[in-house]
């Protein structure tokens, strides 16, 4: 699927600069006030936006921007759109949820710069980070992350799931606190079960889990519970998911709206 939307200017022409560029930019978690000062401005100056359908149509229409939006699975072709149009002088920008270096269109673009036409590496690229799931996340939770951590992608869309089932043991025998993006869709509605369960495994039943859903949107819900009461269905796509480590802490709060603080102490000793 691909749609394209151009409002037009005033005068009915398309407006574009004599050099083009691309700038790759995260939206945040979804407010509006996570999105950064630079993003907001490079949204002003761009003639156009590439993204998937959910992420464009964040970015509000107005005359001289054209609005591109694809499907998921098509990061790579539309990462060439976006170099193929700076290369014919359009300003774009290229956008993604959270940061576009997490599990999002930083790399695709990179891959396609390397693999694309060789006067693309001419081309003005800029990536500016956004604010990544797992910090707005974890700053609503209190501080889960406050020691060393690791994140890990939950899909097996691009990769193979013993790859992932591995780098859950691995990360629990390390003793990070770790962070799972993409955990449960529903075209992979086992994987989460599994890897709960190599996390009980891994970390023992009492570990604390953290679901937040939709953080920083309307529909924003925050649960902690430990890994023997946590069932797949509290995750879905629009959760991150958080393990603490064996030093993670939690604190009864009335004022959190999950109830409690969790934290991870900056020192082991
Ligand atoms: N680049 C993005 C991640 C894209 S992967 C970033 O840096 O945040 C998409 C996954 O991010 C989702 O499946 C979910 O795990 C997580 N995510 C994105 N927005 C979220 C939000 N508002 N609340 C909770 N998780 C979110």
């Amino acid at each position: 699927m691909s749609i394209s939307e151009t409002m037009p200017t005033p005068d009915g022409r398309r407006a574009a600069g004599r050099e083009g560029w691309v700038k790759i930019i995260g939206l945040g978690p979804g407010s509006e006030a996570l999105i950064t000062p630079e993003a907001s401005s490079v949204l002003r100056e761009a003639t156009d936006v590439v993204g998937y359908v959910p992420y464009v149509e964040r970015v509000a229409p107005r005359p001289g921007l054209t609005r591109h939006g694809s499907d998921n699975r098509e990061e790579i072709r539309r990462a060439e759109q976006a170099l193929e149009m700076a290369a014919a002088g359009r300003r774009v920008a290229v956008v993604s949820s959270g940061d576009p270096g997490v599990f999002a269109m930083g790399a695709a673009v990179f891959e396609a710069l390397e693999t694309g036409q060789p006067d693309w590496q001419t081309l003005d690229i800029q990536v500016l980070p956004g604010i990544s799931a797992m910090l707005a996340a974890s700053a609503r939770l209190g501080a889960p992350l406050g020691h060393d951590f690791c994140c890990i992608n939950l899909s097996d869309n691009l990769k193979p799931w013993a790859l992932i089932e591995k780098r859950l043991r691995l990360g629990a025998e390390a003793d990070f606190a770790m962070a799972f993006y993409n955990p449960r869709s529903r075209s992979r509605p086992e994987g989460f079960a599994r890897a709960l369960d190599v996390l009980r495994e891994a970390c023992g039943l009492d570990r604390p889990i953290m679901f937040a859903r939709a953080v920083s949107t309307p529909e924003e819900c925050l649960r902690v519970v430990t890994l023997g009461e946590a069932t797949p269905g509290m995750a879905d796509m629009r959760t991150l998911v958080m393990v603490g480590s064996s030093l993670t802490r939690r604190i009864p709060s009335a004022r959190n709206e999950a109830g409690e603080w969790v934290y991870t102490p900056r020192s082991v000793v």
